[in-house]
């Protein structure tokens, strides 16, 4: 039998760069190997955007048409709508009483982003609802649902699938051995860093390139970076270092990486043209991307009945893992 992956994002925007090189080309990459579920997270969005629900149905396809432009391949991955599969849900009901309070108040990955929030939209942002307390443990049902062996994802979602783990654990250990322990696997770039400099490009940190941005968009993104702040003139001596166009150079330009670092430091680099270069970089990679989102852009209903189909054979897997699950906790009644 093929070992299966669960992966996803949250439909709180369109994917970004972030996305591409942390956990997207892994799932394209994989998914020959592995039997693939991709997890539109729109129940894990609602958590802590449940006030705007017109934004998280959009993204439901955006993210999709994102997956699919990348090369994610319907006839060999199975993209699917979390509230669509109310098996998750049962299993979170029944997992949170596996894992404590404090268990969750002092996961990192919580614990940074409510931070995110209070910085972001004042001391309102931190005020933390049960329902976003608790998305590790809906995390926790959406992975072992499927039973799944391998979690692609960024650096940034590592304490949750350790404590999806532990629930694994404790479930194993009450109820016998029915779920299995997924590992994660993080993507050559575990975390990349918004051109703003903070530790990550997010969706809701609005420090994003988008992949379906315009070539212009991206250069006026790039424009704006957060550079070498001593750098005044064309031709003074910077650190690419400290500058975030050159960490993207160090990444999306890899062949000339070395030399944009010497004439940076040689002051023979102008901060414009380096810009220019990088964009140029990073548009010629996306190229293919944004014309295969084209497509799905002005074909929505094809979009759709590969969400449907993903959705169905998602749920054969669930309602199995449910029934199991069921069994053990002896809660199969009338069989
Ligand atoms: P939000 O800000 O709404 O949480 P996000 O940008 O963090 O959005 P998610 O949908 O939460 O995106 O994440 C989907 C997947 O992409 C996760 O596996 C996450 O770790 C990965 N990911 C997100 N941002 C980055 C990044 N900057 N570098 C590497 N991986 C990333
Ligand atoms: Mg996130």
């Amino acid at each position: 039998m093929r070992k299966r992956i669960l992966t996803g994002d949250r439909p709180t925007g369109k994917l970004h760069l972030g996305h591409y090189v942390g956990s997207l080309l892994n799932r394209t990459k994989l998914q020959d190997d592995y039997e693939t579920y991709v997890l539109i997270a729109d129940v894990q969005a609602l958590t802590d955007n449940f006030n705007t629900p017109e934004k998280v149905r959009q993204n439901v396809l955006e993210v999709a048409m994102d997956n699919l432009s990348v090369g994610v391949d319907p006839n060999k991955s199975n993209i699917y709508i979390q509230s669509l599969i109310p098996e998750v849900a049962e299993l979170t009901v029944f997992y949170s009483n596996l894992v404590t309070i404090s268990r969750l108040q002092r996961n990192p990955t919580v614990k940074t982003e409510i931070a995110q929030k209070k910085a972001l939209f004042g001391e309102d942002g931190g005020s933390v609802t049960y329902g976003f307390l608790g998305y590790p443990v809906s995390q926790a049902a959406d992975i072992t649902a499927f039973n799944a062996d391998l979690v692609p994802v960024g650096e940034d979602q590592l304490p949750l699938i350790e404590q999806c783990r532990e629930i694994v654990r404790k479930f194993n250990s009450l109820y016998g051995n029915v779920l299995k322990e997924p590992q994660a696997l993080v993507g050559e770039v575990a975390r990349l860093k918004g051109l703003d400099g903070n530790t990550k490009m997010g969706k809701s940190l609005g420090n994003a390139i988008y992949l379906s941005d315009t070539d212009d968009e991206t250069y006026e993104k790039i424009r704006n970076a957060v550079t070498d702040p001593k750098k005044i003139r064309k031709d003074d001596p910077a650190d690419p270092y400290i500058c975030m166009v050159g960490y993207y150079h160090s990444i999306f330009s890899k062949p000339e990486y070395e030399q944009v670092c010497e004439e940076c430091k040689a002051g023979k680099r102008g901060c414009v043209d380096c810009k220019k270069q990088l964009a140029k970089n990073i548009n010629s990679e996306l190229a293919q991307i944004r014309e295969k989102r084209r497509y799905y852009e002005q074909h929505q209903s094809e979009v759709k009945d590969i969400l449907a189909q993903g959705t169905k054979n998602a749920r054969i897997i669930t309602s199995q893992t449910l029934r199991n699950v069921k069994e053990a906790m002896k809660i199969d009644y009338f069989k």
